[in-house]
């Protein structure tokens, strides 16, 4: 099953906690894309994140992926307080390939992602020709715009 997981982070070492995701999946991944500092979203006065997406082929069901991408935020000790807020580790699921869902525990695609320029700019990196819901990624990131992404 093929994967895209979005990767963000803006507290204490970010790219050593992105990079522990790289490391979880190092003999599964089908592409990384370069790092991006970006504007913060959702409202919350805060620091600037560093996010990457990925690309992975695992041998395991959507919920068991899930799984694996929470136990590395727990790894990296995330604590929830403000929706939106500052996090040492975010692993979203943007999507899988072939998957859709809307439980609430795990929404494929998510359900955000076509709003998220932090997504999908990195995203077009390492898959110009990717397709979200129907669309493909390229005409949402011109409507949508760029501002606030900046690759590293
Ligand atoms: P957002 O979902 O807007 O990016 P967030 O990442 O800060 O916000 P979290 O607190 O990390 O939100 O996750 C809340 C819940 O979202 C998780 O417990 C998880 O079960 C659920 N969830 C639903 N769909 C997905 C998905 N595609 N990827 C990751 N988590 C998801
Ligand atoms: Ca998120
Ligand atoms: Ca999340």
């Amino acid at each position: 099953m093929r994967a895209v997981l979005s990767t963000g982070s803006n507290m204490e070492d970010s790219r050593a906690h992105l990079a522990s995701v790289v490391d979880e999946f190092a003999g599964e991944l089908v592409a990384a894309s370069s790092l991006y500092a970006t504007a913060p979203w959702g409202g919350v006065a805060q620091n600037d994140f560093l996010n990457q997406v990925l690309i992975v082929e695992v041998d395991q069901t959507p919920l068991e992926l899930l799984r694996r991408c929470q136990n590395l935020e727990s790894r990296a000790r995330r604590v929830r307080e403000t929706r939106w807020g500052p996090r040492t580790l975010d692993v979203d699921i943007v999507r899988i390939d072939g998957h859709a869902s809307d439980d609430p525990g795990l929404t494929l695609p998510h359900p955000r992602a076509s709003q998220r320029a932090f997504v999908l700019v990195p995203w077009l990196e390492i898959d110009p020709g990717a397709e979200l819901e129907g669309e493909s990624v390229a005409g949402i990131v011109d409507k949508l715009g760029s501002e606030g992404v900046r690759r590293l």
